[in-house]
């Protein structure tokens, strides 16, 4: 199979190279030049399998130039029941009204990120040996939250790397803090900005570019590389689980094979939907995509409004913070496709959004995304009430990004009468989020309570276990108390080599 930058078709690349390199010279982004297609009775065959299989038999049609032995191996590893709580992997909850919850959040972090960065170091450090690279593989992190814990997770005690987090230390709750900081591994570091999160990206761009630390690497037999959500390498391992939804709703008879669905995303940075309409263009029958975004509502303006991206606007934080973002990167993938691989037309694009922060696609590229997707958003305010409902209505508990994707959805029902069966991605475990979801449910008992209480709070008015990841949280050691000024973060990089 063969992979082209978005900036550039006339580059080709082979799935290990493009997971190696995570981006492209140009700026671009990796993409398959064609998707591979998924057929009913392909889907009729997996219906039978668990998630391992299932990711398998999707992964071997991408990464061609891997071995079947290969792939299962990474799988194994990756979704087995030890890192994941439900055995299911990622388990389809029916409630009323033709929702279909996507639970993603099973896994070590409690947060869908793990979905991807659980394998991602496997098919990272196999593509390096691929091609031929022998350097120690150093991944740099900078993170609000989420993302860090997760790579963390994923890397560690993973041979041939290791990985340094920076994290801002006014920036993150209480739970992601000691997520990070209790991380066992003899390859990991955990270092605390003093600053903000702009700041720990930024520090980190500045070691990546700097020439001396370069050559300090290089003479250690060492190499800097990233899990930037970017890497192709992320986003592949999510087309899986819309397949396997969709075969879970087969078997369970929520719909007939061939029958359309719909799929609602919380979205922030255009991954997580993309790999929904990555699922689409391998075949699995898929009616609209609904785009759900919180108070930064940029995409849905883009969606509603002519195709026009338009990023000079207020930031606004939110109690869905995982998905506080202006720039959705990968939206540029979904154009790539939708304008007939038209990479000039891409790099013009980008090139408005770097200089004035602003672009507006062509009448004809914005006709043919308006088909195929739809886009709403909603407040801090609805989305604790969303929260309440479907607790007091369904007594189900999501978290705050997921109740996002519940209104934005239950809002395009009544607006369009479309009835068609609808997966609902579900992105971080209600116990992740806690204090803000005991708010939406019992206002009263979140009066004063940290972190560390409200876990237990809310499992006590709810009567629903803690995931056993956040449950042993405050046992455990903190390996790491390390505060740097932003202005030392070079001489980090000693601590990679000495250790
Ligand atoms: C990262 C994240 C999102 C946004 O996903 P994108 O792929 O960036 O659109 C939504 N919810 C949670 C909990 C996340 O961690």
């Amino acid at each position: 199979m063969e992979y082209i930058s978005t900036r550039d078709k006339t580059k080709i690349v082979n799935s290990a190279q493009a997971i190696a390199m995570g981006i492209a010279d140009d700026g671009g982004l990796f993409c398959p030049k064609e998707f591979p297609k998924i057929c009913d009775n392909e889907i009729l065959s997996l219906i039978d399998f668990d998630y391992k299989k299932r990711a398998s038999f999707i992964f071997s049609k991408f990464l061609t130039d891997f071995t079947q032995d290969e792939i299962d191996e990474f799988c194994k590893k990756a979704y087995s029941n030890e890192k994941f709580e439900d055995g299911n992997i990622a388990p389809v909850v029916s409630l009323s009204e033709g929702k279909n919850i996507l639970e993603l959040w099973h896994g070590p972090t409690c947060a869908f990120k793990d979905m991807a960065l659980q394998i991602l170091p496997h098919f990272l450090t196999a593509s390096l040996k691929k091609l031929g690279e022998n350097r120690t593989t150093c991944i740099l992190v900078a993170t609000s939250g989420d993302t860090g814990k997760a790579a963390l997770d994923g890397f560690a005690n993973v041979k041939g790397t290791k990985i340094i987090v920076y994290y801002p230390f006014y920036g993150v709750s209480k739970i992601q803090k000691l997520q990070m900081t209790t991380q066992e591994g003899e390859n990991v570091q955990v270092i605390a900005i003093d600053g903000n999160f702009d700041d720990a990206q930024s520090a980190v761009k500045k070691i990546f570019t700097d020439e001396h630390t370069k050559n300090k690497m290089n003479k250690n037999n060492m190499m800097f590389s990233s899990a930037n959500s970017i890497n192709w390498g992320r986003l592949l391992p999510q087309i899986v689980y819309y397949v396997s939804a969709y075969c879970d709703m087969v078997k369970n008879k929520t719909i007939k094979n061939g029958e359309k669905i719909n799929i609602c995303v919380p979205t922030g940075n255009f991954g997580n939907i993309l790999a929904a309409y990555f699922a689409k263009q391998m075949g699995i029958p898929v009616n609209k995509l609904i785009c759900a975004s919180n108070k930064n509502n940029v995409l849905t303006d883009f969606f509603k409004n002519n195709g026009i991206y338009d990023k000079n606007r207020e930031f606004y934080k939110t109690n869905s913070p995982s998905m506080d973002i202006l720039v959705s990167s990968n939206l540029e993938r979904l154009l790539f496709y939708v304008s007939g691989q038209n990479s000039e037309l891409i790099k013009q694009y980008m090139e408005n959004l770097n200089l004035y922060g602003k672009y507006q696609i062509s009448k004809e590229i914005y006709e043919k995304i308006c088909c195929y997707f739809d886009a709403g958003y909603c407040d801090d305010e609805k989305t604790k009430q969303t929260i309440k409902n479907i607790w007091e209505n369904e007594k189900y508990l999501c978290d705050t990004h997921t109740a996002v994707a519940i209104n934005v959805y239950n809002e395009y029902r009544e607006r369009t009468g479309d009835k068609t069966q609808t997966i609902i991605v579900s992105t971080a475990s209600p116990f992740k989020f806690c204090n803000d979801v005991i708010k939406a449910i019992d206002d009263k008992k979140s009066l004063n309570c940290d972190d560390i209480i409200s876990l237990d709070i809310l499992s006590d008015i709810t009567n629903i276990k803690k995931p056993k990841p956040l449950s042993n949280l405050y046992d455990k050691k903190i390996r790491f108390d390390k505060i740097i000024n932003k202005n030392e973060i070079l001489k980090t990089v000693d601590i990679l080599i000495e250790n």
